[in-house]
């Protein structure tokens, strides 16, 4: 049986899936959520074939086990065979909520960790037809699915004696981009939403933070990555001068979730290479 346990939406691609493999790599049970039951389907195949975890798995609501965090990659082989259970749903609908805190629980009989990661949004054109439908559906799945999804895993977080929840926005919720005004809107609506709801939680040692991600290679972001040169001219913007990989994007929600991170709540931490820098 797993010692700690994480719910992780959007986890079928991208940010999400490198999270999965990331949390189940240090020995956490993992209830995978995404309305892509394919990517599900292959994220649990890979985490078959996956070695099992070369560390006992860090408790992520006590401070005494910063060290444990720490010292990950150093600690001796013999942790518990990863899990990752797929769980086909979308964030926007309440029903998911209350259903992937009642599967971690059932699963794994505790939740510690939940990561809100689930997100849509593509540029639109302000004159497009529909494109008010299309602000809907953004905002019903990046600000309302955040919402459930907070709501829905703190009871089981309460009856653990806290835990972390940590939210992806993005820096497009810092800084605005042409064409981007609907999922802007989104990201900015999160990052204030964390901070109210830390405040909210905070007594209950519920810690609430939010990862912002630059540019970052996913599924996401696939359409200005069409070609070498494309993806060049990006790049130019980024003061690093790459695009993030998920796995970067996962060790700063790692650390947001564990105990080295056990006095921070109700903030955002930027990890895009320095693009808000400026
Ligand atoms: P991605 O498209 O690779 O992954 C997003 C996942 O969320 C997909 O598996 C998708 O099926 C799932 N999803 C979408 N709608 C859902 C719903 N209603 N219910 C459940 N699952 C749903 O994209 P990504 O880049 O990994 O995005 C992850 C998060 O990071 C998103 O919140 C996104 O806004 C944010 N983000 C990404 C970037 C970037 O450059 N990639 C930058 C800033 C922020």
């Amino acid at each position: 049986m797993v010692t700690s346990a994480v719910v992780i939406t959007g986890a079928a691609s991208g940010i999400g899936r490198a999270c999965a493999e990331l949390f189940a790599a240090r020995g956490f049970g993992v209830v995978a959520v995404d309305v892509d039951e394919v990517g599900l389907a292959a994220l649990t195949r890979a985490q078959s074939r996956a070695p099992r975890p070369a560390v006992a798995p860090a408790d992520p609501r006590t401070a005494a086990d910063a060290g444990a965090v720490t010292g990950a990659d150093s600690r001796p082989a013999g942790g518990p065979e990863p899990r990752i259970v797929p769980m086909v749903g979308d964030v926007s609908v309440e029903e998911t909520g209350a259903a992937m805190a009642e599967l971690a629980l059932a699963s794994f009989g505790r939740l510690d960790v939940a990561v809100l990661n689930a997100g849509i949004g593509t540029t639109l054109p302000w004159e497009a037809p529909g494109a008010i439908d299309r602000l809907d559906r953004i905002l019903a799945v990046n600000v309302r699915g955040v919402a459930i999804g907070i709501r829905s895993v703190v009871p089981a977080l309460r009856a653990g004696g806290g835990g972390s929840i940590v939210v992806t926005a993005s820096s497009g919720g810092l800084q605005s981009e042409p064409g981007n005004w609907a999922y802007n809107a989104s990201k900015a609506a999160v990052i204030n939403m964390v901070r109210a709801a830390a405040l909210d939680h905070a007594a209950q040692n519920i810690r609430i933070n939010a990862v912002a991600p630059g540019l970052t290679e996913t599924a996401l972001t696939a359409r200005h990555r069409t070609d070498p040169a494309s993806t060049a001219a990006v790049s130019r913007r980024i003061p690093m001068g790459r695009w993030g990989q998920p796995g970067e994007l996962a060790s700063a929600v790692w650390f947001l979730a564990s105990a080295e991170s056990s006095y921070i709540t109700g903030t955002t931490l930027v990890a895009d290479g320095g693009l808000t820098a400026h």
